[in-house]
């Protein structure tokens, strides 16, 4: 039977609620927003399936052999603006629906103050699914329903972070040949506890409901992170040097604690596809940059690959050297560093006002204050 001692030791992927054949596990949020496997003792008959299919119950290995990796951009300009990176997902995923198949992937819930896997079925709700939601997406029994669709010979692209791409293939537990896994490189995943304290503080302070969120707006262009919320009156478009909840998530303060130590970065991928930002093209070949999304994309099996040739009239792509992408990624194969204030942090969301926090974590240092107003590249033009 499934126990957690450590929190660090369970990603919240959910095979073993998914796995379980007597459903006496269920997802329970702990203090910090994040959904761990509890297990009704008394109904468990220690079949041990849970077990088997956890990730960090999986050892390490060595990695696969290099994947052939692409610079590409869709050529339909609209698309990128609505996407994180290149807007390469969601031609992928058109292909599979315009086909019949299926799409689990991300998407907000009504009111914007969490995320989940949705099954589509139909273009028109595709752009649910598009664009990051940075923080921890609630998985369901999305791996149940998948199996179920594999089984009735649908065609399926599941897309997910790493671990979750992991989880379903632990938990299908042998190939279906018309299963296209695409997986996102990840940062890691934030608090979703952090987030909708946001989002009071927002509805709060503005009297308003909150409606839409984006969290890769690119109004200030791709490279500098922004994220827009739309309410009925309230419309903010903020990039990272002014938004708090950016900040906190890239200072990593709020991430789950096994993404300090990914097991899935230590595994072979799952994945047939790979997406990501492919950071410091515009060092590497400034032509495939506008500032307005380029993505990177590995090739991992032959099923990945026939599906990009699928959509290459519909991106421009140029092939690049595995090690140059990964020179400029390190979210690839590192986890992000556990900030010694962590803990801290999440006590203090549980007792301090959330204007405090922003203040105390979400804050811009002096120093970036100064490279804002462009004081800084003077100051350091005088002083040795
Ligand atoms: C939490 C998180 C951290 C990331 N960190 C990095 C990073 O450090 N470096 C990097 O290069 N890329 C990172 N990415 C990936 C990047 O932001 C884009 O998602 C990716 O490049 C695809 O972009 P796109 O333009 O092709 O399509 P988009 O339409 O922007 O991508 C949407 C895809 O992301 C999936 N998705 C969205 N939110 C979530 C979520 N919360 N959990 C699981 N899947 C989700 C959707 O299911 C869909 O497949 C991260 C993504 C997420 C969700």
């Amino acid at each position: 039977m499934i126990q957690i001692t450590e929190k660090q030791n369970c990603c919240g992927c959910g095979a073993c609620r998914n796995v379980c054949p007597r459903d006496c596990i269920t997802m329970a949020e702990d203090g910090e927003g994040f959904l761990y496997p509890q297990v009704d003792v008394s109904r468990c008959v220690e079949c041990g399936l849970c077990s088997r299919v956890c990730v960090y119950q999986r050892e390490e290995a060595p990695p696969q052999e290099e994947p052939a990796c692409y610079a590409a951009m869709a050529k339909d300009d609209s698309l990128r603006a609505v996407s994180s990176s290149g807007g390469v997902f969601s031609l992928l995923a058109g292909r599979v629906l315009a086909r019949g198949g299926l799409v689990y992937g991300v998407a907000m819930g009504e009111n914007m103050r969490s995320c989940a896997f949705l099954r589509v079925s139909e273009a028109d709700e595709l752009p649910k699914l598009r664009g990051s939601k940075y923080l921890q997406a609630d998985v369901g029994e999305s791996y149940r329903a998948v199996k179920r669709d594999l089984e009735a010979g649908k065609q399926v692209l599941f897309s997910g972070v790493p671990c979750q791409i992991d989880a379903l293939k632990l938990f299908l537990n042998r190939d279906y040949e018309k299963l296209l896994c695409v997986e996102v490189i990840c940062h890691g995943v934030p608090s979703p506890l952090l987030w909708r304290s946001y989002v009071d503080e927002i509805e709060r302070k503005h009297q308003d409901k909150i409606q839409a969120v984006r969290f890769r707006s690119k109004k200030s262009g791709w490279r500098k992170f922004g994220l827009a919320i739309d309410g009925t009156r309230l419309h903010q478009d903020q990039s990272l040097s002014d938004d708090p909840f950016l900040r906190m998530f890239l200072r990593n303060y709020c991430l789950r604690p096994s993404c300090y130590h990914c097991r899935s970065k230590k595994l072979p991928s799952g994945a047939d596809l790979t997406l990501g930002d492919f950071w410091g093209i515009w060092n590497s070949d400034p032509e495939m940059d506008d500032d307005r999304g380029t993505s990177l994309i590995l090739v991992r099996t032959r099923r990945g690959a026939e599906l990009l040739r699928e959509i290459e009239d519909s991106i421009v792509s140029r092939r690049m050297p595995f090690a140059l992408a990964l020179a400029s990624n390190s979210a690839y194969d590192k986890s992000a560093p556990r900030p010694k204030e962590r803990d801290r942090f999440f006590t203090d969301l549980d007792t301090i006002p959330f204007g405090e926090m922003i203040k105390k974590y979400g804050a811009l240092s002096p120093k970036e204050r100064l490279k804002r107003t462009g004081l800084y590249k003077v100051i350091k033009k005088i002083l040795p």
